[in-house]
């Protein structure tokens, strides 16, 4: 490829909204043969409503709603708006909490007074020796409606399930049949639960879809797609997503993704559309042939 031919891709791409931060970016995609997308954020909106609350034992709603709130106040997640959300409606206040921290991937934990408080994934739920029994049903009926559902715990006893339904993005359908034709087969990584994870690969016709992925091996599934199809090309928004995109042959972030997925990309979509993906595979091969 000849400098002033990728110069002139890497501009036509700015104009479609496609940012390539380096010339191997438009090099690279050219030859990618899969195309695995996170999910949260990316092939949905990101912006996810909190539809359901389950308690559990003599908890209130509005005192499980209050405490996951708490929890949320400090996190960057797309969870975390819609749990404040529901609060705000609600003008509940919350709790000051103590010792902080995000567990990427999993949840949020910190000390109410003498008690730890978490609220995550059934995984990290699991992780914390938290027994999900007495909300068997619950997790039931939310897996079977394909919402995301989070779980709050208070000394390792549940408290509440919540659930979560964050939209698909209007545009994946036709970014997903546009690569397709392009010949590209497509995948779904995410650190959502299966049934959430199926429920939207089923309406976007995905078939290879790895769930419950935490962050630290979103990466294997990326460099275990590359062994199975050939070069990757992974798109994400998250924290959770930056291993995955520098592993990647062609790491691709959502613009209004967190600042570490915008760093570990290789290409930026400008706005949040995942259709500019296929867009920019059309730019980055008549550019290559171009050239060849
Ligand atoms: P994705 O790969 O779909 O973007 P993440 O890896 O960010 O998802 O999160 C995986 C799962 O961990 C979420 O579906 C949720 O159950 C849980 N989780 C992560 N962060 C939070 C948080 N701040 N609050 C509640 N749950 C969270
Ligand atoms: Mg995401």
């Amino acid at each position: 490829a000849t400098p002033t031919s990728i110069m002139v891709g890497a501009g036509r791409g700015a104009e479609l909204g496609v940012l390539f931060r380096h010339g191997e970016a438009l090099q690279g995609l050219s030859g990618i043969r899969v195309a695995a997308f996170d999910k949260t954020g990316t092939l949905t909106e990101g912006r996810p409503t909190l539809t359901t609350i389950q308690t559990a034992g003599d908890v209130t709603e509005e005192g499980a709603l209050a405490l996951a709130a708490a929890l949320e106040h400090n996190s960057e997640h797309p969870i975390a708006r819609a749990v404040l959300k529901a609060a705000e409606e609600r003008t509940i206040s919350l709790p000051a909490l103590k010792d902080w921290r995000a567990e990427t991937g999993f949840g949020v934990t910190a000390n109410l007074d003498d008690h730890s408080v978490a609220l995550g994934s059934k995984r990290y739920m699991k992780r914390l020796g938290v027994d999900l029994d007495p909300v068997a049903s619950a997790i039931k009926e939310l897996d079977e409606s394909g919402v995301t559902l989070i779980i709050l715990a208070r000394d390792a006893q549940v408290q509440a399930v919540f659930g979560v339904s964050d939209p698909i993005r209007p545009g994946a359908f036709a970014a997903l049949d546009a690569l397709r034709r392009q010949g590209v087969k497509i995948a779904m990584i995410t650190g959502d639960g299966d049934a959430p994870a199926h429920a939207v690969g089923r309406a976007l016709g995905i078939d290879d879809i790895r769930a419950e992925t935490p962050p630290d091996e979103k990466y294997q599934a990326v460099a275990s797609l590359r062994k199975a199809y050939g070069p990757v090309a992974f798109i994400g928004d998250g924290v959770n997503d930056a291993a995955a995109l520098a592993e990647a042959d062609v790491g691709v972030a959502m613009g209004s993704g967190s600042d570490i997925a915008v760093e570990s990309a290789d290409v930026v979509l400008m706005r949040d559309d995942p259709a500019k993906v296929a867009a920019a595979l059309g730019l980055s091969r008549a550019t290559l042939n171009n050239i060849k």
